[in-house]
């Protein structure tokens, strides 16, 4: 197969699934603009990158227009935690809905092909159970959670318009709770939460009684069915489910973790935050059958890579 080196730009770049995405892209010798704030992604990242003749890092915040060339745009950029997109919640939306209109502006004019990170937030706390593409939604329009579930539909929603206003060649992924290596260890999510909990031995906080559910995915199979849907058929451009359909309470899922970490760790109960969805996982039939994509990395391997990558970056977390 002949080799097509590609001018990528990936937004949020030097985020979690960025910093993965930009390893991927440049293994396949592509040249990849990293472009990112910093606002909760690091330069330690990508500092393995830096210095490689087909790698850029730009700073810049999304919310103001840039002009660069790209054959291939991923729109990655927006703070994903609650606690991160709640910190700041009119910058969330400006950042999904200008961030998307400037992105979007520059494939229209560069005639670059865009995919969105989307996500399952956009179902709300759902009432179709697995969730399905087609999939209206349930969601609140004025509480803690909007800033980020109202940004990303808006941003669906402007996607779409400038494909059939435009002609604009997108491609639009919901991504479903996504964890492993270079999650940050203070943003508030709860595989991150209960590892770093669980290595320095302290009470793991269940937010609720630990009943609602999650379907936990782990990168690598998340970056696998980005690049796929990326380089699908230009008819075919979702919007398209990606996670783990593997189903597991927030109870379970502490109990995992302090069995893998081998920790002494109790679980304590903490209060379910409000709108926090009470059940989530994803329908794939879309993804297998038009990528033969599903994940195959299962629960506890995934833990087993990223409580290492815990144990790695602070020492200090090791259990005593
Ligand atoms: P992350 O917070 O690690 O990465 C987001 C990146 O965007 C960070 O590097 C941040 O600095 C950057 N950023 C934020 N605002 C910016 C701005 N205004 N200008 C430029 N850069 C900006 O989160 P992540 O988990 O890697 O998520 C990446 C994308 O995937 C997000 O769009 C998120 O909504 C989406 N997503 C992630 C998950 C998940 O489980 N990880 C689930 C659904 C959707
Ligand atoms: N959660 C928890 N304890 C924590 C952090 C989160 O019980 O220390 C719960 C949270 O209430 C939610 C689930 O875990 O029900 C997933 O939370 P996260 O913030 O990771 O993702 P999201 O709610 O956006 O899916």
């Amino acid at each position: 197969m002949i080799h097509i080196q590609k001018r990528i730009l990936i937004t949020g770049g030097a985020g979690f699934l960025g910093s993965h995405l930009c390893d991927r892209l440049i293994k396949e010798g592509h040249d990849v603009l990293c472009l990112d704030n910093f606002f909760t992604g690091s330069k330690r990242n990508i500092s393995h990158l830096l210095g490689k003749p087909n790698f850029e890092l730009i700073r810049h915040d999304l919310v103001q227009p840039i002009f660069i060339e790209a054959d291939e745009i991923y729109n990655l950029a927006c703070p994903a935690s609650p606690i991160h997109y709640q910190y700041n919640p009119v910058k969330t939306v400006k950042t999904s809905v200008m961030g998307s209109i400037n992105m979007l502006g520059l494939a229209k004019r560069v005639e670059a092909k865009i995919l969105q990170a989307s996500t399952s937030e956009i179902y709300g706390n759902p009432t179709m159970h697995p969730q399905k593409e087609d999939y209206w939604g349930n969601v609140n329009t004025i509480g803690p959670r909007s800033c980020y579930d109202e940004g990303k539909r808006c941003a669906e929603t402007l996607f779409f318009d400038y494909h059939r206003q435009n002609r604009v060649n997108i491609r639009v992924v919901r991504i479903f709770n996504t964890y492993g290596p270079r999650m940050h260890p203070n943003d508030g999510r709860v595989v991150s939460n209960f590892i770093v909990q669980a290595l320095k031995n302290q009470d793991i906080t269940v937010y609720g009684v630990g009943s609602q559910t999650r379907s936990f995915c782990y990168v690598d199979d998340m970056i696998e069915g980005i690049i796929r849907m990326m380089n699908g058929p230009d008819d075919f451009i979702g919007p398209l489910n990606l996670g783990n359909p593997d189903e597991s309470s927030i109870l379970q899922l502490a109990e995992t973790i302090i069995r893998l970490v081998g920790s002494r760790s109790k679980i304590i109960f903490k209060p379910l935050p409000q709108d926090d969805p009470l059940q989530r996982q994803p329908d794939i039939t879309m993804a297998r059958k038009n990528f033969d994509w599903q994940p195959k990395i299962d629960l506890d391997e995934g833990l087993k890579k990223t409580i290492e990558y815990f144990k790695g970056i602070v020492p200090a977390l090791m259990p005593r």
